[in-house]
């Protein structure tokens, strides 16, 4: 029986009402008077639930679904200005116990060079990240007990954020390991991260349960609490994900929105991001070998209907996605994305050859340095931040929505992103990249409401050219 309130996955996640969620949508997908309401609700910038978003999602009409399109670039705008924050994941263990069928890093894997960072390796990564001007990161595991226990990770999260190299720092770790224990959370959180990422791959459990055929990750339903253990263990700002082609892509959008709909419910916040991953090769995986692999234009109506169901969800795009589908994507929803991303166990401090056995869990598509990545945004008008105030601030779950409410946002994540630009310009960008961002930056400082953080924001450019670093609102 479907429960958003309920802690079973089986209740706030229920097939049945997924099931219908697709009938009824499948029936209205065309029905006008249905359609104005639901876009008339959507502009009010408050979000959709399943139901009503899901109808979106199926419209076929072209009128509306360009007014869908236009809403969700609108919302995007309002919310998230032109800034898009940036990061880099870390993979600190490919070693792993479970037997996903889509991932690389699976058990029975034996052609793949497991390898295992030690926290030596770990420095030298973080300043070769350093070094690029990254300043957050996700940092990615396998699920191993023996070799990636959570002191492991705990003991790497303090390492991360020790090093200071240069004017280098790492000011916020995601964290990207399998569901755990409400007191693993609790420590996670201790240690000092930002969000908490576990994607749900699908939220089909059949299909879950042939996918996850062996390992801990088998059970359904202990993954698919694990957002709720993470908020009792502490966390507030958690990240969602599915990863789209394992199965259809209506299914998992309706399930996505229920899962925020019951994290708001129970816990009074949503998630904080969802990202959108789809399968891709790797060492012994193949795509096609899944039926489910969707087209850029799905791909690209699903980021928008995501855009307007949860406004105030960051939505996450990864380098998973080529340069000329990320460029699509961007203006309909996506706030974050990596760039100069390595997916192999050491590969910032040690790029792999072809010759050398890869650790790698999927092939990147786009495979640009950050500083490319950083000019190609500022080219297309976008701010690329490397702002990690928030949570520094305690701004984080309840407290990071009502900035988002409160249309603040203009006066503090604008000027951050500002800021930390200017820092990424002087120390490490190209001469191009440079040039290009200090006009950009004179052009946004127009773009503060205020007067008075305008001229705070003047002064602290200015410092930053003398050499201080690390300015925040
Ligand atoms: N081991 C952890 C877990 O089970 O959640 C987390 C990290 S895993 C390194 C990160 C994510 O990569 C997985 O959740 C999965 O969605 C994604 N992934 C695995 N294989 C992939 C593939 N072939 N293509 C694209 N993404 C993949």
């Amino acid at each position: 029986m479907y429960n958003p309130n309920s802690l079973n996955a089986d209740e706030f996640i229920d097939h049945n009402e997924i099931m219908e969620t697709l009938a009824y949508a499948e029936i209205n997908k065309n029905n006008t008077d249905l359609l104005e309401q639901i876009l008339n609700k959507a502009a009010l910038r408050k979000g959709l639930t399943h139901k009503e978003a899901a109808v979106l999602l199926d419209c076929e009409l072209p009128e509306y679904n360009e007014r869908i399109f236009a809403l969700a670039h609108q919302i995007k705008k309002d919310f998230y200005g032109n800034r898009i924050v940036m990061f880099a994941p870390l993979y600190l263990s490919n070693y792993c116990v479970n037997g996903c069928l889509y991932c690389p890093y699976h058990l029975k894997n034996k052609h793949i060079a497991r390898k295992k960072l030690t926290q030596e390796e770990i420095r030298k990564e973080v300043i070769a990240l350093q070094d690029m001007g990254h300043k957050r990161l996700a940092i990615e595991a396998g699920e191993d007990p023996v070799n990636n226990p959570i002191e492991y990770i705990l003991e790497s999260i303090r390492t991360i954020y020790s090093v200071h190299h240069k004017n280098g720092d790492i000011r916020r770790v995601n964290v990207n390991i399998a569901a755990t224990t409400v007191e693993n959370y609790r420590l996670l959180k201790e240690a000092g991260i930002g969000t908490y990422i576990l994607f749900q791959e699908t939220y089909h459990k059949e299909s879950y349960l042939k996918l996850h055929p062996t390992g801990p990750k088998h059970d359904y339903n202990y993954h698919t609490e694990a957002m709720d253990r993470a908020m009792e263990g502490g966390i507030d700002d958690v990240g969602l994900g599915v990863l789209f082609g394992l199965e259809l892509y209506r299914y998992e959008f309706a399930g996505l929105l229920m899962h925020a709909e019951h994290l708001e419910a129970v816990h009074g916040v949503g998630p904080h991001t969802i990202s959108v991953p789809r399968v891709k090769p790797a060492d012994d995986i193949d795509p096609d070998a899944f039926d489910n692999g969707i087209s850029d234009e799905i791909f690209q109506k699903l980021i928008a209907c995501i855009r307007i169901a949860v406004p105030y969800t960051g939505m996450i795009i990864s380098t998973r996605e080529s340069k000329s589908c990320r460029e699509k994507v961007l203006p309909y929803g996506i706030s974050q994305i990596s760039g100069g991303s390595k997916t192999s166990v050491g590969g910032y401090y040690q790029p792999e050859t072809e010759d050398d056995l890869t650790s790698a869990q999927f092939d990147v598509s786009d495979t640009r340095t950050l500083d490319e990545v950083v000019k190609w945004l500022m080219e297309k008008g976008y701010i690329p931040s490397f702002c990690t105030a928030c949570y520094r601030e305690g701004r984080t779950g309840d407290r990071f929505m009502s900035l988002c409410k409160s249309g603040q946002i203009q006066n503090c994540c604008h000027p951050n992103a500002l800021m930390t630009l200017e820092e990424y310009l002087i120390d490490y960008a190209s001469e191009d990249t440079r040039q290009i961002g200090e006009t950009l930056i004179m052009r946004e400082l127009e773009n503060i409401p205020k007067e008075a953080v305008k001229q705070v924001v003047l002064k602290r450019l200015e410092q930053i050219k003398n050499g201080e670093r690390d300015f925040r609102f």
